[in-house]
């Protein structure tokens, strides 16, 4: 098997050279030629040894060394390298045509003959072209009718034409040719379609990659703009912030100097400005954070069983006020990005139990499923739920429904988002208001690989 490989990877070499899989018709054609060389060469010695070995018993030495030869042309045409492909073609075409003659003039073998005329023309249509095939069948008709008329008159003593009958003659010869040219068309036809066929699959194929180079390209194009917003997002949070420091200060200071001096509904307003300043200020680190997710972002493995212990007691004075239950399972060890994941699950947690309804116990229900690429994870609670038409929008940054009963920012549900998709998943909902929501969401477990390629 070793040595059936290197000799298929020598004489690729040599009669193919570096030749590309360029999809066309004649890459085929070279590729049978290799084909009809690579097992001519291995098993033309059982045709060839008894070939030899029979010539020289009935004393037909030119047909032993044709035999000889025949070897010796198959050893030229796999082993030695500096000829051109087709050169090597019309080698082994020339060769068949001799022996072809060979056996019907010299040894007057007309049916091995025949045959091998016949077989020439195939071979010459199969690794060449069929213009060259109809060539060498009309060569062969005007030979073959040559040899008819000589029959008949007697122009020169050939062997082929002792004691055959010219009726004969031109019944098998024509049988011979008409054969030939209905089997050349016949794979014309054929060949024809095969090389549209090949032609369409080939622009297909570049029609496929230019699209997968234009969705990379565009997919890069994508991730230049993410990150200029998230640093445009990042400077405005952070640029805003000074102004409104020195506008909180300026309206604490007029309210603790002039308190006395301002009427009534003065110091109202000014206790709105500064109620206001510190909710976007609020809303500015909340922007400034959700800008932040994913820089500097470690890898690692760690128990989501163990993190979601911790956050029990992060969160303990919001589960104890409220007499919530977390409740867990067969949490799995993954690896991921541990500070950004425990942010997910505690904004999630704390949403749970944050959109309670007033008369039910809360019940946060956090479940793993393991699947062939991701990992599933479900947070489930038995709050207000979400109306169907808001699914979607609630990840999106300041998207928020129940602005006046609870208090939030509308940055939560966006954080999980970008977390998620920094982990190679996707987060939704599915929820029926006045009975609960389930968020889910998939963490790729090939996320290192996809890190690598990115
Ligand atoms: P925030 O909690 O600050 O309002 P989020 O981005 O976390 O912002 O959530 C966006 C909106 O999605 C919330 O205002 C709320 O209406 C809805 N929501 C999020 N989690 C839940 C939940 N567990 N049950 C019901 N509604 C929810």
């Amino acid at each position: 098997m070793k040595y059936w490989g290197e000799y298929k990877i020598r004489l690729a070499k040599t009669i193919l050279g570096q030749q590309k899989a360029i999809q066309n018709l004649s890459y085929y054609r070279n590729q049978l030629f290799y084909y009809i060389v690579l097992y001519t060469l291995v098993f033309s010695p059982i045709a060839i040894v008894p070939g030899i070995f029979a010539s020289y018993q009935t004393g037909f030495i030119n047909l032993a060394i044709l035999n000889a030869l025949t070897f010796l042309i198959l050893l030229v045409l796999a082993f030695i390298k500096p000829i051109k492909i087709e050169t090597r073609k019309l080698i082994l075409v020339s060769f068949l045509f001799i022996i072809s003659w060979t056996l019907l003039f010299e040894l007057k073998l007309e049916g091995p003959g025949l045959m091998y005329l016949f077989t020439v023309t195939i071979v010459t249509c199969l690794i060449h072209s069929g213009k060259v095939a109809y060539l060498l069948i009309l060569i062969n008709s005007i030979i073959l009718s040559l040899i008819g008329l000589n029959i008949e008159f007697q122009w020169l003593s050939l062997a082929i034409s002792e004691g055959q009958s010219i009726t004969t003659w031109f019944g098998v010869v024509v049988n011979l040719i008409f054969l030939s040219i209905i089997i050349v068309a016949c794979f014309e036809v054929i060949f024809k379609k095969l090389e549209k066929i090949i032609i369409q699959q080939r622009q297909l194929n570049e029609i496929v990659n230019q699209d997968n180079q234009k969705m990379l390209d565009a997919q890069k194009v994508l991730k230049e703009k993410n990150e200029e917003l998230n640093q445009f997002a990042h400077t405005i949070a952070h640029d805003l912030k000074e102004p409104l420091r020195s506008m909180q200060a300026f309206a604490h200071l007029t309210i603790s100097k002039y308190k006395e001096s301002i009427p009534e509904k003065g110091q109202e307003f000014l206790t709105h400005i500064q109620t206001s300043s510190e909710r976007m200020a609020l809303l500015l680190d909340s922007l400034l954070n959700y800008a932040q997710i994913g820089k500097g972002k470690q890898m690692s493995a760690f128990s989501v069983k163990e993190l979601v212990k911790e956050l029990e007691r992060d969160l303990s004075q919001l589960i104890e006020e409220n007499e919530a239950k977390v409740i867990y399972n067969g949490l799995p060890e993954i690896v991921g990005y541990e500070i950004e994941f425990k942010q997910l699950l505690q904004n999630l947690i704390a949403n749970a139990i944050k959109f309670k309804k007033d008369e039910e116990d809360i019940e946060v229900k956090i479940e793993a499923n393991e699947k062939d690429q991701h990992w599933e994870f479900l947070v489930a609670d038995n709050g207000i739920g979400i109306d169907p038409k808001y699914k979607e929008k609630i990840f999106t940054i300041f998207h928020r429904l129940h602005k006046d009963k609870f208090p939030g920012t509308g940055l939560g549900l966006a954080n999980c988002k970008k977390i998620v998709e920094i982990h190679g998943g996707k987060i939704w909902v599915d929820s029926e208001p006045e009975v609960g929501s389930t968020f889910i969401f998939t963490i790729s477990k090939n996320l290192e690989n996809s890190v690598k390629n990115e």
